[in-house]
């Protein structure tokens, strides 16, 4: 029996969390039986593991991918979703190494079955095959929460639509939802958002890149209307897909988005402008969100999306992830992937975290 006592919740609250065999067993106002006790300082809040749904973690294909450990648990993250850096013809490989790591670690499979080897991997139609993607899920079920589609002109090439429409197939034939990376057009919002469905993901949905980003009205409204029908918007901050000033124009005109993504990579995290997890959440307080929307967008919500139900909430029955932080009032420059630097007084730093029971700190 362990317990965590006197912890902040992100509401304020203080609670004592009861832990049995990596399990939450209670919690309650204060906790008078036996067990280890972990003691929270004052200041520190304890919020759910966190859930990074867009990162790159399989380093068979530099230069998009950083040890899973090394922007996981170390960072704060105690689940890492790898988006789809690997297809159906290297999961194998990614799966031995994924069950290395402390870190608790997910894949979306690339529908392209070459995944990240070529940054292309959607311009040859023939890459894609229903058959080997369905294999792959068949074998790691637990593994595989998603399937990715970069649909952006560079990784499409000359195939248009067409990934898209196969994507679809597959998400409706296995029923993982689909992750749609947008970017530079062709093709436009506008002709990819109805190939979505309830469940499904647009991640970079505050990316600046040319006519195809929120600032015009009929996509504003077209994502809108996707909302509506369901399909969750991810972050993926990223190298070049995190603009301030779109999401500032999404906070103004009340596009919510759902969950707060790094996609971190070994370059991007040493370099910036993403870094780590906590810098990317600290931006969404400068942007004036509370820290329990925050926190719900790295925690609740990435679990209800990909239907990990024993993950990303405190209450007992879930697995005992926790991320243990502070909120330093010190002066910060927020680097956006346009350049723009946003000044901001606090800083969310990562003080310890607890993986199924076990307390590391940091
Ligand atoms: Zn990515």
């Amino acid at each position: 029996m362990k317990v965590i006592k006197n912890a902040m919740l992100p509401s304020g609250l203080r609670r004592d969390i009861v832990i049995n065999d990596g399990v939450i067993e209670d919690i309650v106002k204060d906790y008078d039986g036996h067990g280890d006790v972990i003691y929270v300082e004052e200041g520190t809040y304890v919020s759910p593991g966190w859930i990074d749904m867009h990162t790159h973690t399989f380093p068979k294909f530099p230069p998009y991918c950083a040890h899973p450990d090394e922007i996981g648990y170390m960072h704060g993250v105690t689940t890492v979703v790898d988006a789809g850096s690997s297809g159906a013809d290297d999961i194998d490989e990614f799966y031995t190494l994924a069950k290395q790591c402390k870190t608790n670690v997910l894949a979306f499979l690339n529908i392209s079955r070459i995944g990240l080897k070529r940054m292309d991997e959607l311009s040859r139609i023939d890459d894609i095959s229903i058959d080997e993607a369905r294999k792959a899920i068949d074998r790691y079920e637990h593994f595989i929460v998603g399937l990715k589609a970069r649909m952006s002109q560079s990784v499409i090439g000359e195939s248009g639509i067409a990934p898209l429409k196969l994507g679809k197939e597959l998400s409706e034939k296995t029923s993982l939802p689909l992750m749609v990376h947008i970017g530079n057009a062709p093709p436009t919002l506008d002709e990819m958002l109805p190939y979505l469905k309830k469940g499904d993901i647009i991640t970079h949905c505050f990316h600046a890149k040319h006519q195809n980003n929120i600032f015009h009205e009929q996509i504003l409204d077209a994502m809108l209307v996707a909302i509506k029908k369901g399909v969750y918007l991810d972050v993926g901050h990223g190298t070049a897909s995190f603009s301030f000033q779109i999401a500032k124009v999404a906070k103004r005109k009340n596009l919510p988005f759902h969950s707060i993504s790094t996609d971190i990579y070994e370059k991007n995290k040493e370099e910036g402008p993403v870094y780590n997890m906590a810098t990317t959440l600290t931006k969404f307080l400068a942007l004036g969100y509370s820290l329990e929307e925050v926190i719900r967008a790295v925690t609740e919500v990435p679990a209800e999306i990909l239907k990990l139900h024993r993950r990303g909430r405190c209450s007992p029955g879930a697995i005992a992830d926790f991320t243990f932080f502070s909120i330093d009032d010190e002066e910060i420059a927020l680097k956006d992937s346009e350049g723009y630097i946003q000044h901001h007084r606090e800083q969310i730093k990562v003080n310890a975290v607890m993986l199924g029971g076990e307390y590391i700190e940091l």
